[in-house]
């Protein structure tokens, strides 16, 4: 089921972007649809802290349901770091996969761009679910000794996770740097206190260890 989501996700997110691109006249139209590419992939950096966030902070292995499917990921995560260079390619991206196909096929399917706002809106979906789908294979890419070439030369411009920009999350008080796209956002949410003031809100509900 993994594998087929994953690959029916890369159809639809190819066949969506063809079209976005055939869409495109004139440098308006250029600007509208990187400015929808980059909101999204900002979108996809932001879903990954709270999904992280969630998966540290939040219930443990033994909760029913998520517990061992969603947490207990994320609190090996902390103990073993680089079990995760181990996994296929499938296993990182299968699950998101799954729950991105549907926003995707439904896009590929209904969404027509052949207006500026929703020029911008294809855009910010497909790279924000495209984002959100590569998250754990970049994530991998930053605990690598040696990651492959490519994804060096895209970490060392900053377009994806850096594994210094990752490192602050692996290191006391494990609390920060949540966001594990491009890790854009977690200089300015952790400045602001994001996720503290949101886990003061919440009281008791949020005094998972991550650890
Ligand atoms: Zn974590
Ligand atoms: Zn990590």
């Amino acid at each position: 089921m993994e594998t087929s989501a994953t690959v029916a996700f890369v159809v639809y997110a190819l066949l969506f972007g063809w079209r976005l691109v055939d869409a495109v006249e004139g440098s308006a139209s250029v600007a509208v649809l990187a400015g929808g590419i980059v909101a999204g992939y900002l979108v996809a950096d932001l879903v990954s802290g709270l999904a992280h966030w969630v998966g540290d902070r939040f219930f443990d292995e033994t909760t029913p349901l998520v517990g061992q499917n969603f947490i207990a990921p994320f609190r090996r995560h902390h103990v073993a770091p680089r079990e995760m260079v181990e996994h296929g390619l499938v296993e990182l991206v299968g699950n998101t996969a799954i729950l991105a196909l549907p926003p995707m096929a439904l896009a590929h399917h209904s969404l027509r761009p052949d207006s500026l706002p929703l020029l911008f809106s294809g855009g910010l979906l497909l790279s924000s679910l495209a984002g959100a789908v590569c998250t754990n294979l970049i994530h991998r890419w930053a605990h690598m000794p040696r990651p492959p070439g490519p994804a060096r030369w895209l970490q060392g411009r900053g377009l994806i996770l850096s594994p210094e920009r990752h490192a602050r999350h692996h290191r006391r008080p494990f609390d920060r740097a949540y966001c594990i796209t491009t890790g854009w956002l977690n200089a300015p949410m952790d400045r602001l206190g994001v996720w503290k003031a949101v886990e003061r809100w919440l009281g008791r509900a949020a005094r998972q260890d991550p650890r």
